[in-house]
């Protein structure tokens, strides 16, 4: 998610407590505001907080910019009454409208990308029947699938799909490293990868195996690409470091392909990455035929899933941003709202550190959990 302050009431440290002042003055606001010094500023605003007395914080607003959250987070932010809100509709967008354009070319590049991994694959004796072959994928293959041609082909573009076929033959794995024989290696050395010999085999060791893993599926559509999940799940448990790297590209494919956000809980196990994508594939399907059988967006939208993207901007004055914070930024919120929370109070203390000073989880200020049963542990509880 992306979060920025779009624009905000001008010094509104300063406003606040020319507000405050006024309460306890005879002076006008405008003598006021043009007396108000820094030092002045700081006391004001330091005693209205400390006092609870907050009325004059509702005098400054702060606009912010929210991208890439989802429709989950969006219901949990709405249900913040005092504050203002702009949301990107599905009414009037369909977040899929460059696939039903780009469908054939996308149709033809896949077709290309399997076959290309088929042939990698079928370098192994498993797979020298063709019949084979088709039986599994339902692709029917010439013997000597390597011609001049296709060699030119996957050098061209395909080459990291011919690799990953035949990695998912090939490939041992072992504690931060991987073995090849050494016949794959000038398909290797194509593709700038690096490895050491050893034993007449082909050893990708930790920086170098990562390097591999990332060349083989980081262009890959996780959907519809063909790829082993068994292998995928057995490189994952053996190269240290590459799952973190894997995550960001999931991360990325899942926004770019189904317009959703991926869970903090979903992205702890690949296997529960896996089902998600499973539900976000059949969604955006049922989505596209809706719509291409002529259902308006506005109702074939009913189909897509809580975890799609969405853009807000929200405003909020300070006295609800606490608020918010509040019952935000505590380790009981979930985790993307609380994400969103955590940014938004950056984002206000860079321009207010004084106003905002003490907002946050209320733990943070009180020194102690005001959440009883339910508490992360952080800090003790109430009566410790
Ligand atoms: C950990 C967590 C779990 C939650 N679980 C649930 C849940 O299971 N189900 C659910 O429905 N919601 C749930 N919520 C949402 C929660 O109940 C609030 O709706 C949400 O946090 C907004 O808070 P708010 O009302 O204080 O904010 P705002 O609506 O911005 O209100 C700000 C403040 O203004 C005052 N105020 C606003 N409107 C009124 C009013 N009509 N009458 C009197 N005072 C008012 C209150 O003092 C309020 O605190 C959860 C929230 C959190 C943080």
């Amino acid at each position: 998610m992306k979060v920025k302050i779009l624009t905000h009431t001008p010094e509104p440290e300063k406003t606040v407590a020319a507000a405050a002042r006024l309460c306890y003055s005879n002076s006008g606001p405008l003598e006021i505001m043009e007396n108000m010094s820094r030092e002045k500023i700081e006391k004001f605003l330091n005693k209205l907080i400390s006092m609870g007395h907050l009325s004059p914080i509702e005098h400054v607003s702060f606009t912010f910019g929210i991208e890439g959250v989802s429709r989950t987070l969006l219901a949990q932010l709405t249900r913040h009454r005092i504050a203002s809100y702009s949301v990107q509709s599905l009414r009037y967008n369909n977040p899929f409208k460059e696939d039903i354009i780009n469908q054939k070319a996308e149709e033809e590049k896949l077709q290309k990308q399997n076959l290309a991994y088929i042939k990698g694959l079928a370098l192994s004796p498993e797979f020298n029947d063709p019949a084979k072959i088709n039986e599994r994928f339902g692709i029917i293959i010439e013997k000597n699938i390597i011609t001049e041609k296709h060699y030119e082909e996957l050098f061209k573009e395909n080459l990291s799909h011919f690799i990953r076929g035949i990695s998912d033959a090939f490939v041992q794995t072992g504690e931060n490293f991987l073995i090849f024989p050494e016949e794959f290696k000038e398909y290797f050395m194509q593709a700038g990868l690096k490895f050491e010999m050893e034993n007449e085999k082909l050893l990708f060791r930790k920086d170098n195996a990562i390097e591999f893993c990332l060349f083989i599926y980081e262009g890959m559509d996780f959907s519809y690409n063909l790829f082993s999940k068994e292998k995928l799940f057995q490189i994952i448990s053996s190269i240290k470091g590459f799952y973190e790297k894997l995550l960001f590209i999931l991360e990325e494919y899942i926004k770019r392909k189904y317009y959703s956000t991926l869970p903090e809980d979903i992205k702890k196990d690949i296997k529960a990455i896996f089902i998600y994508l499973d539900g976000l594939k059949g969604a955006k399907e049922a989505y596209l035929k809706l719509v291409n059988s002529g259902v308006d967006k506005e109702d074939a939208r009913y189909i897509l899933p809580m975890g799609t993207m969405t853009n807000i901007v929200m405003t909020m004055n300070a006295r609800s941003l606490y608020n918010f914070f509040a019952l935000r930024c505590c380790n009981r919120a979930q985790s993307e709202i609380r994400e969103l929370a955590n940014l938004m109070l950056k984002e206000v203390k860079k321009i207010a550190p004084t106003l905002f000073e003490k907002a946050g989880a209320p733990c943070e200020s009180l020194g102690y959990c005001p959440e009883g049963d339910l508490s992360c542990g952080r800090f003790p509880g109430m009566n410790p």
